[in-house]
């Protein structure tokens, strides 16, 4: 069959190859892949910066997020059977007792593994496996959109931790910042105009650029940061860094208004920055200021995406349709790896 895989730690080296068909186990689920979303990961592990094959394996099948056609599957009481669409949760638990109790985003020991990312196979490639405990049944009419849930799971656990957290007082948030318009933040701005909250959204897109367009339709403000200024937009009760860039993010750390939360999405490289720290740790005292990271999201934010996913498609008409800009066939995979300042989120269609 056919499979995307990289040879982790080695650049450039995402091929389509063929290998063998897989095999599940008593407690997996065989899964004919429809398609693949590529993101950020996806190119860091072509980058040789991040991945792990499985044991024995000298390659990784990349592909994390997905959409699949149930093959094949042992009795369940999910009521999943053959013919089902599933989207299958990327991370696996190791035995700390977050893992053990359904948390294995929270994981304690960093022992989990991940498919497509960390000792697993993902779901690049024509048949892929899933252990069954980790399937999200999908309903026909999403079918279009579904393989946006993965990156909706993380934006959903985000704004449910930063919600979570902020019980510890009275708090009723207007202003929502989000740092970055790539499909994470744009589904994360979705998510929050839905929730009522006014939005501004900012990236270095120009103001008539799609993602632009896409987050004014959920009637967000887009704001492009290379015309204005960050420090001009005033202050926020909700943060989202989604830029992944270590200096947006701390230039918008002043930007909390008091009781204000920021949450931290990206995977952040090293950076120095001469900032005032001890003028920062006062503000956070006196502002009564949270600051938290959240990474990967547990099949309970699967299944919040979805809900949320009929209401978004309703409510801005079709919006989620139009922030997957392209669907190309597994030989034309190249597209999806190459800079193309109109792209926002590319997938690739192995099966009907
Ligand atoms: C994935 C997460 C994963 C993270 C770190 C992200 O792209 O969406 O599921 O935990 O990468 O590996």
């Amino acid at each position: 069959m056919r499979a995307l895989t990289v040879t982790p730690g080695v650049k450039n080296s995402i091929k389509l190859a063929q290998i063998d068909e897989p095999t599940p186990t008593a407690s997996q689920a065989l899964l004919r892949v429809r398609e693949i979303g590529v993101c950020g990961t996806d190119m860091d592990l072509n980058q040789g910066f991040y991945g792990e094959a499985p044991p024995g394996s000298s390659y990784l099948v990349t592909g994390h997020e997905s959409l699949s056609t149930v093959e094949s599957i042992p009795k369940n009481n999910q009521g999943i059977s053959k013919g089902d669409l599933v989207v299958p949760t990327v991370r696996r638990p190791d035995n700390c007792i977050n893992c053990q109790h359904g948390e294995s985003d929270m994981c304690l020991t960093g022992n989990y593994k991940e498919h497509g990312i960390k000792g697993l196979h993902g779901f690049g490639s024509d048949y892929a496996v899933s252990d069954l405990n980790f399937l999200v049944k999908v309903p026909s009419d999403l079918a279009d959109v579904a393989v946006l849930l993965e990156p909706m799971s993380v934006g959903e656990k985000g704004v449910y931790q930063a919600f979570k957290i902020q019980e510890r007082m009275l708090w009723k948030p207007k202003r929502v910042l989000i740092l970055g318009a790539g499909p994470i933040g744009l589904l994360t701005t979705y998510l929050l105009r839905l929730k009522g909250l006014e939005v501004v959204v900012t990236a270095t897109r120009a103001k008539d650029s799609a993602k632009a367009r896409l987050a004014q339709r959920a009637g967000a403000v887009y704001v492009n940061t290379v015309e204005q200024p960050l420090q001009s937009l005033g202050k926020f009760d909700l943060i989202m860094e989604e830029t992944g860039s270590a200096q947006v993010a701390m230039q918008a750390t002043s930007m909390l208004n008091r009781n204000g939360i920021m949450c931290f999405l990206g995977i952040y490289s090293p950076t120095t920055a001469p900032e005032d720290i001890g003028e920062f740790y006062k503000d956070v005292v006196l502002g009564n200021k949270t600051f938290f990271g959240s990474v990967n999201a547990n099949i309970s934010y699967f299944k919040m995406g979805l809900r949320d996913f009929a209401d978004i498609e309703n409510r801005f008409g079709g919006i989620l349709r139009d922030t997957i800009s392209a669907r190309i066939l597994p030989d034309e995979f190249q597209k999806a790896y190459a800079q193309n300042k109109d792209n926002i989120k590319t997938v690739i269609r192995f099966n009907n």
